[in-house]
């Protein structure tokens, strides 16, 4: 039997081989390395499918968050609100530009950013804290956040609202993308992302045009001239290989989701009449499956027996941000903690999720998921 693993970014590559291949190899013969063409068409090519006035290019995902909040003037002095319930990197880039983070708990069935917790700290700031400026809300697992209050919440308080798009490149909200409904968005373009390069990688998103140029310059040391720092910048970008690969991927995004939303189909039908609850939709938000995570109590009882039956399973996260060493008892949570926060991360467990799993590949997942009702 073979073992299918949680996440395969090699299977991603081969599928498009030739035709990456070549896109490398126009790269490598045009002797221009960073920024240049490649990295200008995918930006357009990328502001075209999401429907934003600009993308920007740059070197990662915690960079394309880090930058928003550098090009809105966001730093020391300043509060940034998010949740615990993430990939280390969003914490990370608010500490990155100086600001203090404020974690806020989740909605126990979405795994999002509990509005009610924002809207209590935006009317009532914790004492203490530098004023809140802005609000990373991050879409996990491909799963939009409940924007709604949440954008009416932060336009009253004069707050940015800057979506955390690493895991939900194409997925929607009332029929719009995310990443076009806050004052930025930031996606991640590592390799196992919906839309990976192969390599490091990262694009931010506004309708903000001044926004955005202010952004482009910042990423390469402030610059608008060559050689004249105009402001303070850092070196943040986005390599000609990386964006001509990522070009060759662009195209087949869209496809991807929707075969990544077929094998979560799949996987409710075998959950169903089961022990397990299949992972909750959120009325209103097309789903992009960056992961399958469903909500285990025996969660190692349950991974050893899908391992046994060939089947790879993953946790994002096993530990929330908050109860991390090097955030643990320093980083201040909202009001209420993160209870629901602390509980998820006992009991999350990701099943394999990637467009090039195979019909046999999910019918063997689909029967070890069965085999768990007894
Ligand atoms: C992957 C990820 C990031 C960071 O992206 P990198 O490209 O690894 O820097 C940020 N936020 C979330 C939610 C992510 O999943």
């Amino acid at each position: 039997m073979q073992m299918i693993p949680q996440a395969d970014p090699g299977a991603g590559y081969r599928a498009q081989k030739a035709e990456i291949d070549a896109a490398v190899a126009r790269a490598l013969d045009s002797g221009w390395y960073i920024l240049g063409k490649e990295g200008e068409a995918f930006e357009r090519e990328f502001a075209e499918w999401l429907g934003t006035t600009r993308a920007v290019g740059c070197a990662n995902g915690t960079d394309a968050l880090a930058l928003i909040l550098r090009g809105l003037g966001i730093g020391e002095g300043c509060t940034v609100a998010t949740v615990s319930h993430t990939a280390v990197a969003t914490v990370a880039a608010i500490e990155m530009v100086g600001a203090t983070p404020l974690l806020l708990d989740i909605d126990p069935d979405t795994f999002t950013m509990d509005p009610d917790e924002l809207v209590a700290v935006l009317e009532d700031p914790p004492p203490g804290l530098p004023p809140i400026k802005a609000a990373i809300v991050v879409h996990l697992y491909g799963q939009a956040a409940e924007l709604g209050p949440m954008l009416a919440a932060c336009r009253a308080n004069g707050v940015a609202l800057i979506e955390d798009c690493a895991q939900a490149h194409g997925a929607r909200l009332g029929g719009q993308k995310l990443g076009t409904l806050g004052t930025a968005a930031a996606f991640s373009l590592y390799p196992t992302k919906n839309l990976g390069a192969l390599g490091d990688g990262g694009v931010l998103a506004t309708d903000d045009f001044e926004l955005a140029e202010r952004i482009a310059a910042i990423r390469q040391y402030g610059w608008k001239e060559r050689y004249i720092s105009s402001m303070v910048g850092i070196n943040s970008r986005l390599d000609e290989l990386q964006a001509a690969i990522l070009r060759v991927r662009l195209p087949v995004l869209d496809a991807g989701n929707a075969r990544r939303r077929a094998i979560a189909g799949a996987y409710d039908v075998a959950l169903a009449d089961g022990p397990i609850a299949p992972p909750v939709r959120r009325p209103g938000a097309e789903h992009v499956f960056h992961q399958y995570v469903m909500r285990v109590t025996n969660r190692a009882e349950v991974q050893a027996k899908l391992k046994a039956m060939g089947v790879g399973t993953g946790v994002h996260y096993p530990a929330p941000v908050h109860l991390q060493s090097a955030y643990q008892g320093r980083v201040p949570m909202g009001p209420a903690g993160c209870v629901e926060t602390a509980r998820a991360a006992q009991e999350v467990l990701s099943l394999p999720m990637y467009p090039e799993l195979t019909g046999a590949q999910i019918g063997q997942v689909c029967e070890a998921l069965r085999s768990l009702a007894g």
